[in-house]
């Protein structure tokens, strides 16, 4: 058997981060990934329409951090895209976040100065002091009528729970503006790698001393890798305790089906991602990749997202009962000094991407070059 020094299970960020790391300095990485492919939910291709596609959903970089957005530079060139969402609220189709269009829109009013909108959202928010979930939450940003029509069935499909029944952190994710800015994001930097996210995995993998063992189940093979410095586990926590604290009650993840069609046609709808806020369709949106990037093809391909309870785990569900089954893992995962659980399934947190690059570096950084507490994302 080769020599190992560090062993990673999971090729995502939080794996081919590490990997890379480990490797600058000289060690022997091998990842062990479960898939047929690199890149974890960030892994795009090309489709049969010619159209770079992402297999797990669109995947939107933004960040405010300088050190992340320096690694991420010198893996693969970026553009920049400014990503904006609309939904279709009834029969109209508005801005999300919330902006003064929106309002305009939805209400039939003429708000046009940011004094006139902060004034709005004053006679019509509720008020709450501490949103103590994701309905007091957007209560207190935006008032009952734009939190029934936008937010409160999207979440409903979304996670299988009112936003009552989540964390205010989840909501509040989605900022309100009192402008007419409709960028999603409002970061320094947000853009997308040139050759997609599938390249930029490769290039960030492609040294001498990392080795990738694809379509194999860690925990089908661990007896035969027992000899390495550090083992970094970037899988669900639960999975890696077999599920021992989930015996009553199981720690929840939302998966999502994504159901793709070719539509003979140049364009099927005016913007990449579409939001359907309400109850009259299952799916929560759809994602039409062509244009990310402008690409041209004669046809196009729409992906409709279904959010389910079953399937591979995408997102954790960021509520007190899940916080509390999670924390009795965590426990766990601290007794043991060598293994180290990195990224959104293994700390059960809702990472956005350049948290998870964040994270990695920060955790390497941590265990190698100084001895600073680390200070989670
Ligand atoms: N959300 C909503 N309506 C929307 C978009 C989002 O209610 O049109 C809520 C929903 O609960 C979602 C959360 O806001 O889970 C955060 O949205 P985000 O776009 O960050 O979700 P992601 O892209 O990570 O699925």
């Amino acid at each position: 058997m080769k020599h190992i020094d560090i062993l990673i299970i999971g090729a995502g960020i939080s794996g081919a981060v590490l990997a890379e790391r480990y490797a600058s300095i000289g060690k022997k990485v091998l990842i062990i990934e479960k898939r047929n492919h690199i890149a974890g939910n960030c892994y795009d291709y090309t489709d049969d329409n010619g159209i770079l596609v992402s297999k797990y959903g669109a995947h939107l970089f933004h960040t405010n951090e300088e050190s992340v957005w320096k690694y991420v530079n010198s893996f693969s060139n970026w553009y920049r895209w400014e990503h904006k969402v609309i939904a279709r609220v009834g029969e109209k189709t508005v801005p999300i976040p919330v902006n003064i269009t929106t309002v305009n829109e939805i209400y039939d009013i003429n708000i046009s100065s940011e004094e006139e909108m902060i004034n709005w959202l004053e006679d019509h928010r509720m008020p709450f002091k501490k949103p103590e979930n994701g309905e007091e939450a957007v209560l207190n940003r935006v008032g009952p009528i734009l939190y029934e029509k936008m937010f409160k069935y999207y979440t409903k499909k979304q996670w299988d729970k009112y936003p009552v029944e989540l964390d205010a952190s989840v909501l509040e994710r989605i900022p309100v503006r009192t402008n007419y800015d409709d960028r999603y994001f409002s970061d320094k930097w947000q853009a997308l790698p040139k050759g997609g996210y599938t390249q930029l995995f490769e290039n960030i993998l492609n040294h001498p001393n990392i080795e990738v063992l694809l379509e194999t189940d860690y925990f089908d093979v661990k007896d035969q890798y027992k000899n390495f410095e550090k083992l970094f586990y970037t899988g669900p926590i639960d999975r890696f305790f077999e599920f021992k604290h989930s015996l009553i009650e199981k720690l929840e993840y939302r998966s999502i089906n994504f159901v793709s069609e070719t539509v003979d046609a140049e364009f099927f709808q005016e913007n990449s991602v579409v939001n359907y806020p309400g109850m009259e369709v299952d799916f929560t949106r759809i994602i039409e990749y062509k244009h990310f990037g402008n690409q041209t093809s004669e046809k196009t391909t729409v992906v409709k997202e279904f959010t389910v309870d079953e399937g591979e785990p995408y997102y954790p569900v960021p509520n007190p009962r899940n916080q509390e089954i999670y924390t009795k893992y965590k426990a766990e995962a601290e007794n043991l000094p060598d293994v180290h659980f990195v990224g959104r399934l293994a700390n059960y947190k809702y990472f956005n991407m350049d948290q998870a690059f964040k994270n990695a570096l920060d955790l390497f950084e941590h265990l190698e070059i100084s001895t600073k507490p680390l200070k989670t994302a």
